[in-house]
């Protein structure tokens, strides 16, 4: 379905974004990984997928290198026809002790880097009359956690610029839309799982279940994979008119 066309997901070395990768590719979509740590591993993971796979390096918080990124994922095959933003980070404490760095670079990474990819690809895409992109958003970009208010406030930052982002393109091919995960066992939830288990003196297995517990209805953690079939569906021909939602896959978080 998606054979020949070049998707760029940020933050895919790892969890989310990789799943997203993977799924995008068994599409047939050729790859752009970034994000940091193990590279080769993901690399060999979507090549194995039978596409051709490229990787570059940018820090999402530093605007000259996104702009280096795009250009480059629009110069390996020729066009980036789906970009997904998905590169993120955590904090998590009360605001009168947050961090100010910690802020700024959630605010940077989450929210911020999705502007800079978004107005760099953009001009190709609606040249084309096609595109498509995913901001990974969150629960988090719809309603509030205590002790995150950076990264609430900028997922709920990322729903905005993707409802605005489809507006302005809603009369074209180009469609913008948010998937909003609860939660995943990723890296980045696993820290919280091991800061719960050392709060309450628990095993890793008890720690996860009261997490979900206090949150998720369904008693289940939400897949990479799970995930990247949303994707999918955005890029489908099925996805053609739909702009701007931000579709949760949940387990019944904003349900209640
Ligand atoms: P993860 O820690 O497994 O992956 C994060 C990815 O972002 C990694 O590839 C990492 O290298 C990359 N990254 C971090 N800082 C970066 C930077 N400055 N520049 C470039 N890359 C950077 O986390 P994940 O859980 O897969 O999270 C992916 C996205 O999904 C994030 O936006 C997160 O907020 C969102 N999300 C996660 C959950 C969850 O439960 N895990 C729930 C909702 C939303």
């Amino acid at each position: 379905m998606l054979k020949n066309k070049t998707a760029l997901v940020t933050g895919s070395t790892s969890g989310i974004g990789l799943g997203i990768a993977k799924a995008l590719a068994r599409q047939g979509a050729n790859i752009v990984l970034n994000g940091f740590g193990d590279v080769e591993g993901p690399k060999a993971e979507i090549a194995a997928l039978g596409v051709k796979v490229a990787y570059h390096g940018a820090d999402m918080s530093r605007v000259d290198q996104i702009e280096d990124m795009v250009k480059f994922a629009q110069a390996q095959w020729g066009s980036l026809d789906i970009l997904v933003n998905n590169a993120g980070i955590q904090h998590v404490s009360k605001i009168e002790n947050f961090p100010t760095e910690r802020w700024d670079a959630i605010i940077a990474i989450n929210l911020s880097s999705a502007f800079h990819t978004t107005r760099y690809a953009l001009p190709a895409m609606q040249a084309a009359n096609w595109g498509r992109i995913i901001n990974v958003a969150s629960v988090h970009g719809l309603v509030g956690s205590a002790e995150k208010s950076a990264y609430v406030a900028a997922k709920h930052g990322v729903v905005g610029l993707t409802k605005v982002t489809a507006l302005e393109n809603a009369t074209t091919g180009v469609t913008c839309n948010a998937i909003c995960p609860g939660w995943v066992l990723t890296p980045l939830v696993q820290k919280q799982v091991d800061a719960k288990a050392a709060a309450l003196g628990l095993s890793n297995e008890d720690a996860k279940k009261v997490l979900l517990g206090e949150k998720e209805p369904s008693m289940q953690f939400t897949t990479p994979e799970e995930l990247g079939e949303l994707a999918v569906f955005f890029c489908s021909a099925a996805g053609n008119n739909v702009r701007g939602v931000a579709w949760n896959m949940d387990g019944g978080w904003v349900a209640q």
